[in-house]
């Protein structure tokens, strides 16, 4: 088998164990490596216990916190591009100047380049342009990573900063419409309000029909159950639902081809 190289290049701490984590857990036990980029340090989010971080260490715990979740999975480079959280749409955490939001395109997808060049990845994977739901983070790494893959092969852009490298496929994490009514119903009969808070995220979703590759990762689902708890400053609503309703939510992550050839099966000569 030829070892291949993936890398996962999201927001914030976290967004790699909901979207990825089964995925890279099966890509690391089938002896490929992973590399995760990380653009922010989670920075702007809620804390939710107290106990474990000031709005002061938030960063610095939320770094610890991904390099645990990441060696649950099994992932041992974990890369931070030193962004700051740019918070939810509308928060005042948006204005900030070290904001991934407010920096320029130029430098952060300069900076994937890097990353990329040095990597030398067969398949990146980030989010899908909308964000999953809409965060402001989300939809501007989609954005950079995409341009940033296009730019690695490129001699000409930014040659002093490594050899050009093509990556052979990018996806993008996207969530198909059925799985979002689906979680939606189990929600509502546990009487628990869910959506990442966005009415038309439905709406707005993947037709199933788009999805290229949906990966059953029944098999990683506790090491992505363990991650998700290596998070522990950012435990939430999810966390709180019955064990069903977690074990239909982390059974399976999809993703939408985005460049490259279509086969359907993401790992498969990966
Ligand atoms: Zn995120």
């Amino acid at each position: 088998m030829t070892r291949r190289a993936l890398l996962v290049a999201l927001a914030h701490p976290d967004d790699e164990t909901f979207g990825t984590g089964g995925l890279m857990a099966r890509a690391v036990d089938e002896g490929h490596r992973v590399v995760i980029a990380c653009a922010t340090r989670g920075e702007a989010g809620e804390i939710a216990d107290p106990a474990l971080a000031t709005p002061e260490t938030l960063g610095r715990v939320r770094e610890d916190e991904l390099r645990g979740a990441a060696a649950v999975l099994g992932v041992r480079d974990v890369r931070f591009l030193g962004f700051r959280d740019s918070g939810m749409a509308g928060t005042a955490e948006n204005g900030h100047p070290d904001a991934l939001i407010n920096a320029p395109a130029e430098e952060v997808v300069r900076r994937l380049v890097r990353e990329i060049r040095d990597v030398r990845p067969d398949v990146v994977v980030t989010f899908e342009p909308g964000g999953i739901y809409g965060h402001p983070d989300h939809i501007a790494i989609s954005e950079r990573v995409t341009a940033a893959v296009g730019a690695a092969a490129d001699p000409g852009r930014w040659p002093e900063d490594g050899r050009p490298h093509a990556v052979r496929r990018l996806y993008y994490v996207a969530i198909p419409r059925s799985a979002l009514v689906e979680w939606r119903g189990l929600a509502q009969a546990q009487g628990v309000q869910w959506g990442f808070g966005d009415p038309g995220l439905i709406e707005k979703a993947f037709a199933d029909d788009d999805i290229d590759a949906s990966v059953d990762v029944s098999p990683w689902i506790q090491r992505k159950k363990a991650a998700v708890a290596a998070h522990a400053t950012q435990l939430g609503t999810v966390e709180k639902m019955p064990e069903a309703f977690r074990d239909r939510l982390y059974a399976r992550e999809w993703f939408v081809l985005a460049r490259g050839d279509r086969d359907g099966e993401l790992l498969a000569g990966l």
